[in-house]
């Protein structure tokens, strides 16, 4: 099986000590790739050396709606040299997030207004974070034509409808396996196969039967499997259709 696991986090200082083992357990699982995203200016350079130094690790480059305050002016420059990057394949970490506001939401708007202008004057793929906020991340995005990847994407059926119209990647997290899930597995049923991307978010949100731990990309198993029982499409025909989109999407060799 070939997975790559589409959204994660491992400039996160809870990979500091073991990041060699943690890559070798992913490799042992079958991913081929991570896509690392970054989430704070300061730890930019963390996150391309990480992409340097590993073959398998590519990276988005933006700033986390949480982290939305600390973007400086010199912040979006380096964002745009960055994107031509050889081993950059997007701008993320980038949204709105309302329901911690732990940047004031005007400012999150701001910065995610002239973040995802540079992704769609360089036609990068956008990861988009929503939390709460999906009003005004479709206002935000309007009609332009960007190649939009909901990062996480939660089950939210005000989303599901815009974003199938929209033609919009649906990438899946361990929070399928959560038992309290249940609005996420219905909607999931929903999204047209050619769509689905999966990722771990590691260090974050661990599927069952690891939830709680530090997540970490060879956890993406368990996530592969409920989606694939939920969908009812064996798990290694899935596993290579999201194969197949992930490296369209990103133009990965
Ligand atoms: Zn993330």
């Amino acid at each position: 099986m070939k997975i790559i696991d589409t959204h994660c986090h491992l400039d996160d200082e809870r990979f500091d000590e073991d990041l060699p083992s943690v890559l070798q357990r992913a490799k042992e699982e079958g991913i081929i790739y991570m896509l690392t995203a970054a989430t704070e200016p300061q730890f930019f350079q963390k996150v391309v050396n990480i992409a340097q130094n590993y073959e398998q690790v590519y990276f988005f480059i933006g700033v986390h709606p949480h982290d939305a305050k600390k973007a400086k002016e010199e912040t979006f420059l380096e964002v745009e040299k960055l994107l031509h990057h050889p081993k950059c394949v997007g701008i993320g970490e980038v949204g709105l997030d309302y329901h911690y506001n732990l940047s004031p939401p005007d400012i999150q708007r701001s910065v995610f207004e002239r973040l995802a202008d540079v992704a769609w004057s360089h036609g990068s793929p956008l990861s988009v974070h929503a939390r709460d906020s999906e009003h005004d991340i479709m206002e935000i995005l309007g009609e332009r034509d960007y190649r939009i990847i909901l990062h996480s994407y939660n089950g939210s059926k005000y989303l599901l409808d815009w974003a199938k119209e929209r033609d919009c990647y649906f990438s899946i997290s361990g929070m399928i396996t959560f038992k309290n899930a249940k609005d996420l597995r219905e909607s999931v049923k929903k999204i047209p196969l050619d769509r689905l991307l999966i990722e771990t978010d590691a260090p974050y949100l661990a599927p069952v039967p690891v939830r709680g731990k530090r997540n970490e990309p060879a956890f993406i198993k368990h996530t592969l499997k409920v989606l694939s029982d939920v969908l009812d499409v064996d798990e290694e025909r899935l596993s290579r259709i999201i194969y197949n989109n992930t490296v369209s999407l990103f133009g990965l060799p």
